[in-house]
């Protein structure tokens, strides 16, 4: 179901919600290394990486592969290739999406995100401006952090 369809479902509620949903997630303005249009990026990903990466969308939670993926090596952007997250910052973090506790330097861009009641912390590629996650503060040790991923917004290329 989409966004759309899921207000619409809620039916009398859908006006307040709507409103709120407006200032839903948006692609990310401003200038960006790698650009496509809308048709493109739809070829170059697929359905499913485009509604994450292009639409911010969301994958199931457990869903993911990536998630019990243990080699070394690197996490990419799907969208760009853009080198995002070492395996050796990915950590186990139960909340049922490839997590790690630090990216790459200059990898990527944050912004404030209020899809939720929360505001919560939304992170997009630096080189495509692709959304990939969000970023929480309740991470394990050195850096606290604990950067929750989509694991179709990546391409794992192990090491060697
Ligand atoms: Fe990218």
């Amino acid at each position: 179901m989409n966004r759309t369809a899921f207000v619409t479902a809620l039916g009398g509620s859908a006006a307040g919600l709507a409103m709120f949903y407006g200032r839903a997630w948006s692609a990310p303005s401003g200038a960006y290394a790698v650009t496509h249009s809308d048709a493109e990026w739809q070829r170059l990903l697929g359905a499913d990486r485009y509604a994450i990466l292009r639409e911010g969308g969301t994958e199931p939670a457990n869903s993911s592969p990536l998630i019990g993926e243990n080699r070394p090596g690197t996490y990419r952007c799907a969208g760009c290739a853009l080198a995002l997250f070492s395996s050796k910052t990915k950590y186990d973090s139960g909340d049922g999406w490839p997590s790690f506790w630090d990216v790459l330097p200059n990898a990527i861009r944050k912004k404030a995100d209020y899809e939720l009641i929360e505001a919560r912390t939304e992170v997009h590629c630096r080189q495509c401006g692709g959304h990939l996650g969000h970023v929480f503060d309740d991470g394990p040790s050195p850096t606290y952090l604990r950067y929750c991923i989509d694991g179709l917004a990546l391409r794992f290329v192990p090491l060697g």
